[in-house]
């Protein structure tokens, strides 16, 4: 609860029914929510608070709080569990410099869980799971089976 990880913009990526969700959370309207906090993707996916707050903040974050935690988007739920971070030592000790919670942990530690398959990686790309579920399965961009 730091905030930390909510600093900048960019990267933060809901698909339609996550941005439901979060807009149910907040009791808006989805058309207002969409209004206030979001921009839609070519893709269809929709980008979060892509400009920051005031203070530098997704706008999502208020008073230390993600204002729509119980539904936050898929790698705000999984931070700081990202896979350059449990699999990379640099990537870690770089991280760990803006995160208070991972600067307390160890790289060995953290990564010994994803070793030999204990615990699925994290994806490589959270927007790349996100544009997959919202796509019919074995059908590309151009309505043909993908191979
Ligand atoms: S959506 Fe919530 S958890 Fe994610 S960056 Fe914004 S305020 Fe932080």
């Amino acid at each position: 609860m730091c905030g930390e990880c909510c600093l900048g913009k960019g990267g933060v990526y809901l698909d339609r029914p996550g941005a439901e969700a979060a807009a149910g959370c907040m009791g808006l309207a989805f058309a207002r929510f969409e209004e206030l906090f979001l921009e839609r993707e070519p893709s269809g996916l929709y980008s979060v608070a892509s400009s920051p707050g005031p203070e530098g903040h997704c706008l999502l974050f208020r008073d230390g709080l993600c204002l729509v935690h119980p539904v936050k988007p898929p790698i705000c739920r999984a931070w700081p569990r990202l896979r350059a971070i449990v699999t990379d030592p640099g990537a870690f000790l770089e991280a760990g410099g803006a995160c208070p919670g991972l600067a307390r942990l160890d790289f060995e530690g953290l990564s010994s869980e994803y070793r030999g398959g204990g615990r699925a990686l994290p994806p490589r790309s959270f927007k790349a799971v996100l544009l997959a579920k919202a796509r019919p399965s074995g059908v590309g961009p151009g309505g043909r089976g993908e191979g």
